[in-house]
């Protein structure tokens, strides 16, 4: 475990199958074991950013607890700017491992029982994949009160249910007793400083909340929780100009965009199915994603 004297800031490679440096910010006064991990899909950014700002913003003599920051799981993925490690498995489907598995599942397991297994809370940080863009939300299996508890902390105006798929990391460390959740803030392979100011002030908020650290964080935002949410697809072909923005608010009938045949120059709209109270939270290139209350 990496540790270190109380009001102590360290560093720490990790020699596993590869070397993955973490950040230890060991405070003064006794309190939980907090972690941030990022970038366990290599091409999303702004979680990098995110941990490396919360991680040398604290002050070790006013914090209680620990603060375990690894802004890059997955070195391999970062390093050829893509979502999977070399053998193209998902890092994000192999949690807690198995030490005599594939590499993933050795990865993870290393990963898991050296510094998951020790924390007291967990974020980790995702964007969107491909060319998806996520509005800013917290998700986590609100059917587990721990977690529940936890999503409510950060100030996020979206918080969804989500269980989370066998061999996810929060899905692995709640199953081991972790309140985790997931932020989501934007979309991968770039930097976007709205998502990531989003990010920083919303686990700072957190933190406070869970008197970690003391500071002036901003109201907290109403926040709207969904426990449904769905993607909207069209049924005919074409390039779609959407309507709607990113967490714009949707009711029924509404048109979210208008798909258009390039060669036959059919147009067609894609209105909203019968969902009340929604909002869209996920962009993708030709598909919209609603949520709804
Ligand atoms: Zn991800």
């Amino acid at each position: 475990m990496p540790c270190g004297s109380p009001g102590s800031r360290n560093n720490h490679w990790m020699a596993c199958i590869c070397r993955r440096r973490c950040w230890v910010v060991h405070g003064a006064h006794a309190g939980p074991v907090f972690c941030l991990t990022a970038a366990i899909h290599g091409d999303e950014l702004n979680g990098i950013e995110i941990v490396r700002r919360i991680l040398h913003d604290l002050n070790p003599g006013q914090l209680s607890g620990t603060v375990i920051g690894v802004p890059i799981v997955n070195l391999q993925g970062f390093h050829r700017t893509s979502r999977y490690l070399i053998d193209r498995r998902d890092l994000n489907r192999y949690f807690p491992g198995n030490p005599y598995g594939s590499s993933a599942a050795r990865i993870a397991h290393s990963f898991f029982d050296e510094i998951i297994s020790r924390c007291h809370f967990l974020v980790d940080l995702h964007t969107g994949s491909a060319y998806r863009t996520n509005l800013p939300q917290i998700r986590g299996n609100l059917h587990v009160p721990e977690v529940a508890a936890f999503a409510h902390l950060f100030g996020i105006s979206v918080i969804l249910h989500s269980e989370g798929a066998e061999g996810m990391l929060r899905h692995a460390a709640v199953n081991a007793g972790i309140p985790s959740v997931t932020l989501e803030a934007g979309k991968s392979q770039t930097l976007q400083e709205s998502a990531i100011r989003y990010g920083v002030r919303s686990i700072q908020t957190a933190l406070n909340k869970l008197g970690m650290v003391k500071n002036d964080t901003d109201p907290v935002e109403l926040e709207s929780v969904f426990y449904q949410s769905a993607w909207v697809r069209v049924d005919h072909g074409g390039i779609l100009f959407s309507r709607v923005q990113l967490g714009e608010k949707i009711t029924k009938d509404s048109v979210l965009g208008i798909v258009t045949d390039p060669i036959t120059n059919i147009r067609s709209e894609i209105v909203s199915p019968h969902i009340c109270n929604a909002r869209i939270c996920n962009r993708d290139e030709a598909l919209l994603f609603l949520r709804s209350d």
